[in-house]
């Protein structure tokens, strides 16, 4: 299991029943607080769930950061069309690994988080998408589902109430695409994981060309412990416009890595040196990425940052998916960005032009540099044409590839010159670059 033994500086909201024994059974999420909030919220309006929420400061977790509660009230709950609720379990981000543990350990908090987004849009039915390789989950989903249809908490008249509400799972098969919103529509559906021309915005025309609420597992978990206690108690738990706490999956160079629960505006120092145990053997931190593969890297100097989406923005990075990923001073940052750049040529859709071909040229010059064939020029020319992909793309896949291929390159620079003058070829008067 992924997941360590709890830390003194977690906070543990949506972890809080992971280290109960049978923490996936509906009689162990009965037994702390289960479904309270889907009782408490049934009793409300959708207007004061959608604002509990908005008063939270949730963001959704899958990465945009985009505001949970004012996304929910988007849908035309006056539209004769049925409503869905969609949850985007595709967690691809090489680093993240949080969605994975919170369904393991705890698959009734996320129905429950469904079934109130369900009340609070006026949804009948839902799905969560789980990503292909995450096979094992599909079973772990599946006994969650057939647990609460079994106990009254899916299907009719939930928990004594006169609401209805159907939940199933679709699998993916393991393209990194689908986590784009509407391309994993474009799956849910049957057909090929390629992004729709937006607008109309799921929240108008989603699963089914219908109303639809997509967030995030992890945004979805969030609301139980919102609706229970408060959208102000858990705004307080982070940072001002941050909510809550964020599930982080510390990677890397560290001596306990693994899926912890801190608050937002959570020190990254305190992050790796305290709650990841320190970098192993003494030695120093070079970088970090702080959330995700598709993050700009921080430098060393960089990470004393609170890790909030703010903060980190700031830093002209991102917080992401919570990926956060540390490399001691022997990382070889020239081959991280050929690793990174060798998954967005992979798992590019092929869709639009920029996309295809910048991601597959990026690959190709990354690997002549790495095996010691590169020239001077392929320096400048690596981050021209990254640039040069940002905002071009038809999906946000393009700019994930370009955005840390250029933070690599303008802030390591000399590591990229350095792979070049290894090359025989280049004369000395050719490698006067930079
Ligand atoms: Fe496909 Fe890449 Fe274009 Fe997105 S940016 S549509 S992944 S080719």
């Amino acid at each position: 299991m992924l997941y360590n033994a709890p830390h003194p500086l977690e906070v543990k909201i949506l972890s809080r029943r992971f280290h109960l024994e049978n923490s996936a059974s509906l009689d162990t999420y009965l037994a702390s607080d289960g479904f309270v909030a889907f009782k408490k919220a049934y009793e409300m309006t959708p207007d004061d769930i959608i604002n509990e929420v908005k008063t939270s400061n949730l963001r959704g977790r899958g990465g945009a950061g985009f505001p949970t509660g004012m996304k929910w009230s988007f849908v035309p709950r006056s539209s004769p069309k049925p409503k869905y609720i969609v949850v985007n379990a595709d967690e691809s981000e090489p680093g993240t690994c949080k969605d994975r543990v919170l369904m393991e350990n705890d698959p009734h908090q996320l129905i429950e988080g469904i079934l109130i987004a369900g009340l609070a849009v006026d949804a009948h039915a839902g799905y969560i998408y789980i990503r292909g390789e995450y096979r094992y989950l599909i079973e772990v989903m599946e006994k969650a589902i057939a647990e609460a249809y079994s106990r009254g908490y899916l299907g009719k008249n939930i928990a004594g109430t006169n609401f209805n509400f159907d939940l199933y799972v679709q699998h993916g098969a393991g393209a990194y695409e689908c986590g784009e919103e509407s391309a994993l529509l474009e799956s849910l559906e049957g057909k090929r994981g390629i992004p729709r021309i937006r607008p109309p915005f799921p929240a108008v025309a989603g699963a089914f060309q219908c109303p639809t609420v997509l967030n995030n597992v992890e945004t979805f978990c969030s609301v139980p412990a919102i609706i229970r206690d408060g959208g102000a108690a858990y705004a307080a738990l982070g940072t001002p416009r941050n909510g809550g706490t964020k599930m982080v999956c510390l990677s890397g160079h560290l001596n306990k890595p693994g899926v912890y629960e801190l608050p937002l505006g959570f020190n990254l120092l305190t992050m790796i040196n305290e709650v990841g145990g320190g970098i192993p053997n003494g030695k120093k931190l070079k970088a970090v990425v702080p959330g995700g593969s598709s993050c700009p890297i921080l430098k060393a100097e960089e990470c004393d940052v609170a890790m909030d989406y703010d903060s980190v923005a700031k830093l002209k990075s991102m917080l992401g998916s919570g990926g956060v990923v540390i490399m001691d001073e022997t990382t070889d940052i020239v081959k991280v960005a050929l690793r990174v750049m060798r998954f967005y040529a992979h798992e590019s859709c092929g869709w639009c032009i920029p996309c295809r071909e910048g991601t597959t040229w990026l690959k190709k010059m990354l690997q002549r540099i790495v095996d010691g064939h590169g020239v001077p020029s392929d320096v400048n020319m690596v981050n021209e044409l990254a640039k040069n992909m940002l905002g071009r793309t038809f999906c946000p896949l393009g700019d994930a590839a370009a955005m840390p291929t250029i933070s690599y390159v303008e802030k390591f620079r000399d590591e990229f010159e350095a792979y070049v003058r290894k090359n025989p070829i280049v004369s000395s008067e050719l490698v006067s670059v930079g």
